[in-house]
């Protein structure tokens, strides 16, 4: 990525505030669902191609991250995480 040399983004930390990385997030979320995916998620791209997405479109570096900030895997395209996140539930 030659054009990202000096770029920063802006990604979701584990307490839920934003802060600038160098690095790019590796995952995508959505702010007000709190539903976090892959960034090639079928269903995210279909929802940013709608429109109304992208106000809410949130990035974290990582899965640990998400979650801790209280996001859940998207049943999409994170099928495994979600069912893990989902028998978590029930403890
Ligand atoms: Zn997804």
């Amino acid at each position: 990525m030659p054009e990202s040399a000096g770029r920063e983004y802006t990604l979701l930390g584990a307490d839920g505030r934003r802060y600038r990385s160098r690095t790019p997030g590796a995952l995508g979320g959505h702010r007000r669902l709190k539903i976090y995916g892959r960034l090639d998620c079928p269903a995210a791209l279909r929802a940013l191609a709608r429109g109304g997405y992208i106000a809410h479109r949130v990035f974290f570096a990582d899965e640990d991250t998400a979650i801790a900030a209280g996001y859940r895997p998207c049943a999409v395209c994170s099928r495994a995480a979600y069912r893990a996140w989902h028998a978590g539930l029930a403890d």
